[in-house]
């Protein structure tokens, strides 16, 4: 459904994407893992046309898609969850999740999207005219996730789901994600929690100062020694 064939991204002089290969399967959730800095923001954000890949091909059910910009890539049902959720504040839950469905492939489903993010949510219900900024740090992540499923999503990508959430959030998510596949959204997982996400994942490529250094189906990646050695401490 998705694949990168041989990414190169620069940032100026510096290259921060050395010939990134990666392919997700319609239906499947993958892991796009790595420290900081590795360029797992930089990879979704090639997907999602807002920095732009030097060379390399980004296709999207057989189609390129590197030279389109960020609305066209949204309309074709890749929609991403940005790191630190960016909600707008000031603004109601209800009115952050409407603007995630501005997109024309969105609007016509306003109505069933919305009921089915406040039955994933209920607390999102409860407070739907809370500003969005007062909320917890965990209910803004579900309200980010909401927001990003209200554009109608086949393809959706989030960037750091569990990046600074209590535990008890933090499995509640992952289990989100897990219904979030069952509706039949592919699901691409930005993250640094290795074993929660290949837990929930078919397969995760981990990327290392710009590059693959590993990949392979979950349960050979969390079985692989060098990846218990370097990210699970053990
Ligand atoms: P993190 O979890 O910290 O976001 P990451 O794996 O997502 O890590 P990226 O954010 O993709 O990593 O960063 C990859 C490299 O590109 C880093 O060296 C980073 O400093 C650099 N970089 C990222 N964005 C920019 C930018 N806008 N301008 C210049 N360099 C950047």
């Amino acid at each position: 459904m998705l694949k990168l064939e041989d990414i190169n991204l620069f940032y100026g002089e510096v290259q921060a994407l050395w010939n990134i290969s990666l392919e997700v399967q319609e239906g499947e959730t993958v892991a796009l893992l790595g420290a900081n800095a590795a360029g797992k923001s930089t990879t979704i954000n090639a997907i999602s046309g807002l920095e732009k890949i030097t060379s390399g091909r980004i296709l999207y059910q057989g189609e390129e898609i590197h030279g389109k910009d960020p609305h066209e890539i949204v309309e074709l049902g890749i929609v991403q969850v940005p790191e630190g959720r960016k909600l707008f504040s000031f603004m109601t839950i209800e009115e952050n999740l409407e603007l995630g469905a501005y997109s024309h492939r969105a609007r016509k489903d306003f109505k069933k999207n919305l009921e089915m993010v406040y039955e994933l949510f209920p607390v999102l219900q409860e407070r739907r005219k809370q500003q969005a900024g007062s909320m917890s740090g965990g209910q803004q992540q579900m309200c980010a996730i909401a927001r990003g499923l209200m554009g109608s999503p086949k393809v959706l990508m989030i960037d750091e789901l569990s990046l600074g959430l209590a535990p008890i959030i933090v499995k509640k998510l992952f289990d989100v994600i897990k219904e979030i596949r069952q509706s039949g959204i592919t699901v691409l997982l930005v993250e640094q929690n290795v074993n929660h996400s290949l837990a929930i994942s078919d397969k995760g490529y981990v990327l290392e100062n710009g590059r693959v250094a590993l990949s392979g189906n979950a349960s050979d990646l969390l079985a692989d020694p060098y990846l218990k050695r370097a990210y699970l401490g053990m």
